[in-house]
């Protein structure tokens, strides 16, 4: 079940077909052809879990599923933006490629934005268009910073003698892009079940905050960044899409809420205090919002 409310600028849900149908405000929070596009972005219309939905947490995807919840359409732009770019590209898609179509086994699906000819002579080429922050690049490019010795000594003040540290970038880190490498081998996988081979595949990250401070302190200068994905072996993919696909299929069955999203799965807390959008259905969610990200005590 898709979000079926907006959450209005001083707090009111309307659902949604209400909101596009009329306003109740002197003013509409942005324009209307803006907000037809938010809603139709957030109901792609499929009822099987998709690749990207068995990533995120089961719980998330299990209550997005089952819940009718609300979201603030300010929140929600940056999916227009990706939905934006993926048509730009398919309309510039003429060539030896093939874009955004959506293959199916009997785990899940998955709907690939770009396979071909589309980085140099490689016809087996499977990239993917991500808009994203300078700290996901950052985090995707095994970006860090190390204290580096200038060389020079703290001539005065309570560091006298003390040797001098500049800091300097490292891109040689963990790269942090396990979600996207799994997502990008399903679809690699289901492109090869489809006697297509998959030589190399890419992720275009283009970064959604690049000319701000903050993405300058984070090693970010750039607008777009290509960041390779190597090849993970087919049964672990498999096993793991098997694996959340099971979990969420009997707790639909069951009607039965899933465990807590993994630590990694729920950022830490961070989602459930600021980007989970059915946090407030979520036991964990409410009790990490009231202590403004620390669950006092346990909550399954
Ligand atoms: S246009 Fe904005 S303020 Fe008006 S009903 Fe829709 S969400 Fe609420
Ligand atoms: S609030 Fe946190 S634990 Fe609950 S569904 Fe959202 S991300 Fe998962």
């Amino acid at each position: 079940m898709p979000a079926t409310a907006f959450i209005c600028p001083d707090g009111r849900n309307v659902l949604i077909q209400d909101c596009l149908t009329s306003c109740a405000m002197k003013q509409r929070c942005m324009f209307l052809p803006t907000l037809r596009a938010v809603a139709k972005s957030l109901d792609r219309g499929l009822r099987d879990p998709t690749v990207t939905e068995l990533i995120a947490g089961i719980r998330e995807t299990y209550l997005k599923k089952t819940v009718d919840y609300a979201v603030n359409p300010q929140d929600v732009l940056y999916a227009l933006h990706g939905s934006a770019l993926h048509t730009l590209h398919e309309n510039h898609s003429e060539g030896n490629m093939l874009t955004e179509i959506r293959l199916t086994d009997e785990i899940t699906s998955g709907k690939f934005d770009l396979y071909g000819e589309i980085m140099d002579q490689d016809t087996g080429v499977l990239g993917d268009i991500k808009v994203t922050s300078s700290y996901k690049i950052m985090k995707a490019l095994g970006k860090y910073k190390v204290d580096v010795a200038t060389g020079e000594t703290y001539k005065t003040g309570l560091k006298k003698g003390e040797p001098k540290y500049k800091k300097e970038w490292r891109d040689d880190g963990n790269k942090g892009i396990l979600d996207w490498a799994i997502q990008l081998n399903y679809y690699r996988i289901l492109l090869e079940q489809q006697g297509l081979s998959v030589n190399k595949m890419v992720i275009q990250a283009m970064c959604r905050d690049n000319s701000l401070r903050i993405a300058n302190e984070r090693g970010i200068s750039q607008a777009i960044y290509l960041i390779p994905v190597n090849r993970i072996g087919d049964s672990w993919v498999q096993r793991y899409m098997q694996y959340k696909a099971r979990v969420l299929n009997t707790a639909l069955e069951t009607k039965t809420m899933p465990a807590i999203c993994s630590v990694k799965e729920r950022w830490h807390n961070r989602k459930c205090l600021d980007y989970c959008q059915v946090a407030d259905h979520c036991p964990f969610g409410q009790q990490v919002k009231s202590n403004s990200g620390k669950p006092l005590q346990a909550v399954s």
